[in-house]
């Protein structure tokens, strides 16, 4: 892959691109990045590359013809066209999933501004894409940029070690990571969690899988309720499938402690205690999760008594069937 960054501060760029893990990818040539200056292509005497608003107002705006010839220029140095791209606090803003679209293109060209920005034909004329880095406003798109090429950088294969360094990282899956531990195994009188020194992988596993849940839960809610409601809806449509229903169905959810699930999955519990006032009656559809919200069960109620509910099971996931 091949990014290109049209800025008129390129150094500060090159700065940047030779340190570290990204700088290591590009020495050897996993990725090329190359910063260009815009100020490079104006056709300007005095070589500005900048202009008053028309209409008044502060600041100056950076003008079309040096951006538009400084990214044409790259763009014919690329076997396949680029995708192009302005760094704008007004554009969609960055996310993992946009950044692993953007990580599978052979080669991005990305516009920096600065100043009160860039003239707006030149974006238009270019079809360029607009991202933002956040809801903030900076001095200029170099930082953006930077941001941008580091994230999409470190997925191109060669970069990383292997791909657990990325995948198993926040934001990949919806989930943000469990803590992480290194020596000594107490600082401060802190000590690193008994079960990340036991040696037992599935345990370190099972551990993970919860912390990532409930770091998720407190730190993100908004990510934590997305992530759930995925999880339910692709649940519910596998479920649907499997009993071959294809019409609406209204589903209730419960939420059962960790021995209860255990025990209805080996068949060993048919009943459930809930509230008086429940409105849950026979025929209804009901969702167990776990006390996360994980949908792990999928029961229809055969017998509502005073505190509890008998049921029967109607969907059990594979991979509920194969791990204890
Ligand atoms: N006048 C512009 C506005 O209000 O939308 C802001 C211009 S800003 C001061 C200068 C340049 O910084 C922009 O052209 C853009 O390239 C870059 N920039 C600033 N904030 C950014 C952000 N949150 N994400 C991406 N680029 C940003």
């Amino acid at each position: 892959m091949r990014i290109d960054i049209a800025t008129l501060f390129p150094e500060m760029c090159e700065r940047v691109f030779k340190e570290s893990i990204v700088g290591r990818g590009i020495k050897n040539g996993f990725i090329e990045v190359y910063a260009h200056n815009i100020r490079s292509y104006t056709e300007d005497k005095h070589r500005n590359v900048d202009d008053k608003p028309f209409g008044g107002g502060t600041g100056m705006v950076m003008q079309a013809q040096p951006i538009y010839d400084c990214v044409k220029a790259i763009s014919a140095q690329h076997k396949s066209p680029p995708r192009v791209i302005y760094l704008s606090p007004q554009g969609e803003t960055l996310t993992q999933d946009k950044v692993r679209e953007l990580a599978k293109e052979s080669g991005l060209i990305l516009i920096c501004g600065h100043y009160e920005g860039v003239d707006e034909r030149v974006i238009e004329e270019l079809n360029a894409e607009e991202i933002s880095v956040g809801d903030y406003v900076l001095t200029g798109g170099e930082l953006p940029a930077l941001i941008l090429t580091d994230a999409v950088a470190r997925l191109q294969p060669g970069v990383l070690p292997n791909e657990d360094a990325y995948s198993i990282e926040s934001h990949y899956d919806g989930l943000l990571e469990y803590p992480q531990y290194s020596r000594p195994e107490v600082w401060k009188g802190r000590k690193v969690p008994e079960v990340l020194l036991s040696g037992d992988h599935a345990q370190v596993l099972k551990w993970r899988e919860m912390m990532s849940l409930e770091v998720t839960k407190k730190k993100r809610p908004d990510m934590y309720r997305a992530h759930i409601k995925t999880l339910t809806e692709k649940f519910i449509s596998e479920f649907k499938a499997s009993a071959e229903i294809s019409g609406n169905v209204d589903f209730s959810t419960l939420a059962l402690s960790d021995e209860l699930l255990k025990l209805i999955k080996r068949g060993k519990a048919r009943s459930i205690e809930i509230a008086k006032n429940s409105r849950l009656e026979k025929g209804a559809y009901v969702i167990l999760t776990d006390t996360f919200g994980v949908p792990k069960f999928i029961v229809i109620i055969t017998k509502r008594l005073e505190n509890s509910v008998q049921f029967r099971l109607l969907y059990k996931p594979k991979k509920e069937e194969s791990n204890d």
